[in-house]
């Protein structure tokens, strides 16, 4: 079972307790990071954005995330966190790779 880790805490996070946050100043999006909703600790709360782990690690979450990213392109926002953002959609596709594995195991073990 593949599991996510806080970027803040370091201890597991799971789908319930857990966000994917960011930062969106209005002309730019940066500080992304996975955390325990607690956690997410950016230094201006106001100009946070964050999206709830066990939305973004289901495939219509995900594409919206994603949609969500273009549609701010678009606008002329700048990307000031490419490496957070990098890691950050590791985890997840890391994370739903393994899990649609398992679904598959799962119904090939049953036939
Ligand atoms: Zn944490």
């Amino acid at each position: 079972m593949v599991k996510l880790y806080c970027d803040v805490c370091g201890k597991e996070v799971t789908l319930e307790e857990g966000t994917l946050s960011w930062r969106d100043d209005g002309n730019a999006l940066s500080d992304f990071r996975i955390t325990h909703k607690e956690d997410q600790n950016h230094p201006d709360p106001k100009h946070v954005a964050y999206i709830h782990l066990w939305i973004i690690t289901g495939i219509a979450g995900y594409t919206r995330f994603t949609e969500l990213l273009a549609d701010h392109w678009e606008k002329g926002y700048a990307l000031k966190d490419y490496k957070g953002l990098k890691k950050a959609l590791d985890q997840i596709s890391t994370y739903i790779w393994h899990k649609s594995k398992e679904n598959i195991q799962k119904s090939t073990t049953r036939l």
